[in-house]
């Protein structure tokens, strides 16, 4: 039987240490999902988003973070091949 785990996340924005517990469902998940070592997990805090680098021991190996999400189209105009102008054919004359 899998034991929750507990570790410590330190948030260098807020300077703010905050303890996850990791269940079994997400030690479940995260096996399942990482494909890689240390994976990434997205943790939101405040308004930005702490990023941890977990490894398969869900020992943390770093942590980063982020204030920024880029969107599209939140302003820009969409890039659509269906608007390109359709090009008067060109009549051949003989
Ligand atoms: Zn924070």
């Amino acid at each position: 039987m899998t034991k929750n785990i507990r570790i410590w996340v330190e948030c260098k924005k807020c300077e703010q240490s905050f303890q996850l517990t990791l269940d079994e469902e997400f030690q479940k998940k995260f096996k399942e999902k990482a494909t890689y070592y240390p994976y990434p997990i997205l943790f939101p805090h405040k308004g930005h988003w702490a990023v941890i680098y977990l490894d398969g021991d869900f020992q943390d190996r770093g942590t980063i973070i982020s204030e920024i999400i880029y969107k599209e189209n939140s302003n820009g105009k969409k890039l659509s091949k269906k608007n390109s102008k359709k090009q008067n054919n060109k009549k051949e004359e003989d």
